[in-house]
C-alpha cells in the first residue's frame, strides 16, 4: 500500500467541500422546495442562469428521453414551468453531482458515473413509492449520493483509486473488494467519513485533543446560525467526574485526564462526559421507544463489553460510578487474560475481540477487523459463522446473569453484532431464555446500530440540562 490507511482517512475527513458545491445550489434548492403558492419562477431562473454550465446541463437533461418531451425546451423559463418544481429540483441536484466529479485524473468518466448515480436515484424513488416510504425525495437523494465516497477518493487519492479500478477490471471483482486490497478501505467507508464528519486522530494520544478542538470549532463555524447547548463525550471506560481521571478503562489506550476541562475551556461550552454504556442507556430513554419508566439495561458490545443500567427512573451509578461492570464478571476461571488483570471475564469470551479470536482458532489465520468477520459470516464462510455463533452464545449466557441480577424489563444490545441481528440475535435470545429465575426480559438491538453511540453523546447533554 503506497499510502497508509489512516492517512487516506484523514485526507478524506479534511475535505472541506466535496469539491465545491456550487454556491448557488443551496439557495436554489431552498427556492425550489417552497410551497407552490410562494414559488417565484423568475428568481429560480435567475439563480440557475448564474451558472452557465448548470444552465446548459439543465436544458440538456430536460430535453432527454427521461422526461419524454415532444417539443424541445430551449429556454430556461419555459423549462422550469413545463417540468415543475420537483423535476427542476431533481435536475439541479443531479447536474450538480456531475460538476463534482473531478475530471482527467483517473479513467472514471464523469458522465458514466453520473448516469449510474442518476439511475440509482430514480430506482430508489420508484421503490420508495412502491413500499410507501414517506419521503421519496429523500430516497432519490440517497440514491444520487450513494457513491459520494468515490468522489471523495477521486479528489484525495486519485492514483490509488485508479489502481483499485484497474485491479477490479483485470480480476473481474467488485470495486469495493479491489478498493479493500488497494486502499484498505472501500468507497462505502469513505462516504461514511464524508457524511459523518469523522475526525481521524493522530496515533499518538498526546496530540489528540488539539485536532478534536479544531474539529469542534470548524463544525461550530460551519453552523454559526445555530446555538450549541453543549458537548457530549462518551468514554469506553469510567471517568471520575470530579477528578477527571480515568478510574477504570482497561481498553482505553490513551490518557483522558483533563480532556473535559480542556475542551470546555477551548469552546466555552458545557461538556458532559460519561461512560458510553451509560450514555446509550440515557439515549434509549430519551430517543428510543422504550417507556422511560421501565427498567432497562443497555449492553454495549465492542472491543470490550460495557453495560448501562437505567433503573427506577434513573441511571444506576453505584459507588465511584462503577456499577454495571458485568463485562468483568468472571465466567471462566481458566479463560483468557483480561485487560483488567483477571481471567475469563465475560468480555473475554463475548466481545468483538473474542469473536476475532474464535475465528483465528478455527481458521488458523487472523481476520483484519470485526467488520470483515461480519462480512465473511454474511457470505456463509463456515469459520466466520462458527466464530460469531460462539460469541453470540457467550453473550446470551452473560445476559442471563444480568436478567437474574436486575430483572430489567428490556435489554438492548448496541454494537457491530447488531448488523447481523437476524442471524445471531435468535442465538443470543435462546441463551437468555434459559434463565430460570425471573421473567425473561425483552431483548432487542438498538434501532440505530452504531449511530446509537453517536446519538448517546447528545443524550448526555440533554440529561445535563435536566440536572
Ligand atoms: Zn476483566
Amino acid at each position: 500500500m503506497a499510502i497508509a490507511l489512516s492517512e487516506i482517512s484523514r485526507k478524506i475527513a479534511d475535505l472541506d467541500n466535496i469539491p465545491t458545491v456550487p454556491a448557488l445550489l443551496v439557495p436554489l434548492l431552498k427556492r425550489l422546495g417552497e410551497p407552490a403558492e410562494d414559488v417565484n419562477v423568475t428568481e429560480i431562473v435567475n439563480l440557475i442562469s448564474y451558472d452557465k454550465s448548470l444552465t446548459a446541463q439543465c436544458l440538456h437533461m430536460a430535453n432527454s428521453p427521461l422526461y419524454g418531451r415532444w417539443t424541445p425546451l430551449d429556454n430556461l423559463r419555459t423549462t422550469v414551468i413545463a417540468l415543475g418544481m420537483q423535476r427542476m429540483r431533481d435536475i439541479a441536484l443531479s447536474c450538480t453531482l456531475l460538476t463534482l466529479v473531478p475530471r482527467g485524473r483517473t479513467s472514471v468518466d464523469p458522465a458514466v458515473f453520473w448516469e449510474h448515480s442518476l439511475g440509482c436515484a430514480l430506482v430508489c424513488r420508484q421503490f420508495a413509492h412502491k413500499i410507501g416510504f414517506p419521503d421519496p425525495a429523500k430516497a432519490y437523494l440517497a440514491g444520487l449520493l450513494h457513491d459520494v465516497g468515490v468522489v471523495a477518493e477521486l479528489c484525495v487519492v486519485p492514483e490509488e483509486f485508479q489502481a483499485a479500478l484497474d485491479l477490479a477490471r483485470s480480476q473481474g471483482i467488485p470495486l469495493h473488494e479491489a478498493e479493500a486490497t488497494a486502499l484498505g478501505l472501500t468507497h462505502c467507508d469513505s462516504g461514511k467519513i464524508v457524511a459523518q464528519n469523522v475526525v481521524v486522530l493522530p496515533d499518538d494520544p498526546r496530540n489528540a485533543i488539539q485536532p478534536m478542538i479544531a474539529a469542534i470549532r470548524k463544525l461550530m463555524a460551519a453552523h454559526s446560525d445555530r446555538s450549541f447547548d453543549g458537548i457530549g463525550i462518551c468514554l469506553p471506560g469510567r471517568a471520575d467526574p470530579l477528578l477527571e481521571e480515568a478510574i477504570f478503562a482497561p481498553n482505553l489506550k490513551w490518557p483522558i485526564a483533563s480532556i473535559k476541562s480542556r475542551i470546555q475551556k477551548a469552546t466555552e461550552l458545557r461538556v458532559e462526559m460519561d461512560n458510553v454504556a451509560n450514555a446509550c442507556a440515557l439515549s434509549e430513554v430519551w430517543f428510543g421507544d422504550s417507556d422511560g419508566l421501565h427498567d432497562l439495561v443497555v449492553v454495549n458490545v465492542s472491543e470490550g463489553i460495557g453495560t448501562g443500567i437505567f433503573a427506577n427512573g434513573r441511571l444506576l451509578r453505584g459507588a465511584n460510578g462503577m456499577a454495571g461492570e458485568f463485562g468483568h464478571v468472571q465466567m471462566d476461571a481458566e479463560g483468557p487474560e483480561c485487560g483488567c488483570g483477571s481471567r475469563g471475564c465475560w468480555e473475554t469470551i463475548a466481545s468483538n475481540r473474542a469473536g476475532l479470536r474464535y475465528y483465528q482458532e478455527y481458521r488458523g489465520t487472523a481476520v483484519p477487523s470485526f467488520a470483515a468477520l461480519l462480512k465473511m459470516a454474511q457470505a456463509d464462510d463456515a469459520c466466520g459463522v462458527k466464530a460469531l455463533e460462539k460469541m453470540a452464545l457467550a453473550l446470551g449466557r452473560g445476559l442471563r446473569m444480568i436478567a437474574s441480577a436486575l430483572a430489567p424489563s428490556e435489554i438492548i444490545i448496541v454494537g457491530d453484532i447488531t448488523n447481523a441481528w437476524h442471524r445471531f440475535g435468535p442465538l443470543i435470545e435462546m441463551e437468555l431464555r434459559k434463565n430460570a429465575l425471573s421473567g425473561v426480559p425483552k431483548l432487542r438491538p438498538s434501532f440505530e446500530g452504531n449511530a446509537a453511540r453517536l446519538r448517546s453523546a447528545v443524550a448526555l447533554v440533554m440529561n445535563g440540562n435536566m440536572v
